[in-house]
C-alpha cells in the first residue's frame, strides 16, 4: 500500500477549504483538512512545495512514522501551517488505513466509549429578544447545549454575531456565524472590555431567567481580557452556572491562568489557536483549565491530538473541540472519530456547513437529537466531489481585526 499520489484541492463553496488527497498504488484515496482560516494558500504551499514529493513512494500504514518524519525532518517545529499540513497527512493516512481494514476510523482507535456526542451550537443576538430567537431556533435544530454570545450596548460590530447580513445577500445562505470576509483587506470590529464584563452578566441573568436551569450554556471570551478581567469575569457569571468560559485571556501566557483559577469556579475552555502538546504542558499539568480546545486538524492530526488528550485524561481535562465552519467536513469527521473512542470526551462544537459544502463534501456523519456521530463507512466517511469541487476557485478572505476607541489594535 504505497501513497502513489498526492494532490492538493482548494475549494471555495461559500468559504475557503484545503484539502489533501493521497492515492495508493492499489487505488485507495485519503482526505485530509488543511484549512487555516484567513491563510489558507500558505499551508497549500508548504503541502504542494515542501511535503508532497516526500510522500510519493511512502508506505502508506506507517503513520507514526510519517508524522514523525514530517515532524522533526522540517526542523523548524510546531506553529499552524506546520501543524496543519502534518493534520492533513495523518488524517489522509487514517482514512486511507480505515479504508484498507473496512472499518471506521473510531474502530481502529479503540472503539465507541459511547453512542454519540454531545454537540453545542451558537445562539448570538444584538439584542435580547434576538439571541432568545436565536437559542429557541437551536433547540427547534435539537441543540441541547449551545454558546451564548451578545451585543454590547455602544459597540457596532464584535465577535460571534450573526449579523452578516451582507454575506447572506452576497450569497443566498449564510451560516450562524462566519467572521471571514472576503476582500482584499480585514474589517474592523470595535472593542471595550469595561462595556462587556457590565453587560455579559446581565445577559446570562435573562438567558437563564427565560431558559432555566437545566440546559447547558457556553460563553467565548475570545482572547480579549487580561488576567484581572478574566478573573472577574468568571466570577461574575459563577450565578449562572457556565459549562464553560472559553478564551477568557490570550493564554500563550499559561502561567496567566493561576490568577484566573484562584478566583473563580467558572470552568475555563482554552486552546482552538494551539498546535501541540507543549502549548497545554503548564494549562494541563497544573489543572488551570477544563477543556481542550483544539482541532484535530490545527494540532497536527488524529495521532498529536490523541497524544494531547490522553494526557488531559491524566488530570481529569476533557476535550471540547474546535468545530467552527472553517474547520472542512473532513476535520469535523476526524473529530468525530476520535471523539466517540477516547474515554475524556466533553463536548463537541458543531456549526453546520452550508448546502454547497455539503455537494463538495459528501459526508456520512450524523446529527441525531443533539448528538453527533461519525457514521460506519470505513475510513473517516467523507468522500470529495471533485467536479463540484472545481466549481469555486479560491476567494481572498481576512478574519476581522479589533481597535479599541482611542485607535489601539485589541485582540480580536
Ligand atoms: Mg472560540
Amino acid at each position: 500500500m504505497i501513497i502513489a499520489k498526492a494532490e492538493v484541492i482548494v475549494t471555495s463553496p461559500d468559504r475557503n477549504f484545503v484539502t489533501l488527497k493521497l492515492t495508493t498504488d492499489d487505488g485507495l484515496t485519503g482526505l485530509g483538512d488543511a484549512t487555516v482560516n484567513g491563510r489558507e494558500l500558505a499551508v497549500v504551499s508548504y503541502l504542494r512545495d515542501h511535503v508532497v514529493q516526500l510522500l510519493i513512494g511512502r508506505d502508506a500504514h506507517r503513520i507514526e512514522d510519517t508524522w514523525q518524519f514530517l515532524y522533526r525532518s522540517a526542523y523548524w517545529r510546531r506553529g499552524p501551517i506546520t501543524m496543519a499540513a502534518i493534520a492533513a497527512v495523518d488524517m489522509a493516512l487514517w482514512d486511507i488505513k480505515g479504508k484498507a481494514a473496512g472499518m471506521p476510523v473510531y474502530q481502529l482507535l479503540g472503539g465507541a466509549s459511547r453512542t454519540g456526542l454531545l454537540a453545542y451550537g451558537h445562539a448570538s443576538g444584538k439584542s435580547l429578544p434576538e439571541l432568545f430567537d436565536s437559542v429557541r431556533k437551536h433547540q427547534e435544530e435539537g441543540y441541547r447545549a449551545i454558546r451564548i454570545q451578545s451585543g454590547v450596548p455602544g459597540l457596532r460590530a464584535i465577535y460571534g454575531i450573526a449579523s452578516n447580513e451582507t454575506f447572506a445577500a452576497n450569497h443566498g445562505q449564510r451560516y450562524d456565524h462566519e467572521p471571514a470576509q472576503r476582500g482584499a483587506f480585514p474589517a474592523e470590529e470595535d472593542w471595550d472590555t469595561r462595556a462587556y464584563l457590565r453587560h455579559i452578566p446581565t445577559v446570562f441573568e435573562a438567558v437563564r431567567n427565560e431558559f432555566g436551569p437545566e440546559i447547558p450554556l457556553l460563553h467565548d471570551g475570545h482572547h480579549r481580557m487580561t488576567p484581572i478581567q478574566a478573573a472577574q469575569l468568571g466570577k461574575s457569571l459563577e450565578p449562572y452556572d457556565l459549562f464553560w468560559l472559553e478564551d477568557c485571556t490570550p493564554a500563550e501566557n499559561q502561567e496567566a491562568l493561576r490568577l484566573v483559577r484562584q478566583h473563580t469556579t467558572t470552568p475555563l475552555a482554552i486552546g482552538e489557536i494551539f498546535n501541540t502538546v507543549w502549548d497545554y504542558q503548564q494549562l494541563i499539568r497544573e489543572q488551570l483549565i477544563d477543556y481542550v480546545r483544539s482541532a484535530v486538524t490545527h494540532t497536527g492530526g488524529i495521532s498529536h491530538l490523541k497524544k494531547v488528550l490522553e494526557f488531559a485524561a491524566q488530570y481529569q481535562v476533557k476535550s471540547g473541540m474546535h468545530g467552527p465552519t472553517d474547520i472542512s467536513p473532513v476535520g469535523m469527521a476526524a473529530a468525530m472519530h476520535l471523539g466517540l473512542a477516547i474515554h475524556n470526551f466533553g463536548i463537541q462544537e458543531y456549526m453546520k456547513h452550508t448546502e454547497r459544502t455539503d455537494q463538495v463534501f459528501e459526508q456520512s456523519y450524523t446529527w441525531q437529537n443533539g448528538l453527533l456521530h461519525p457514521g460506519d463507512n470505513p475510513g473517516l466517511g467523507v468522500e470529495l466531489n471533485q467536479d463540484e469541487a472545481g466549481k469555486y476557485p479560491y476567494e481572498q478572505a481576512y478574519l476581522p481585526y479589533n481597535r479599541l476607541a482611542d485607535g489601539t489594535v485589541h485582540d480580536w
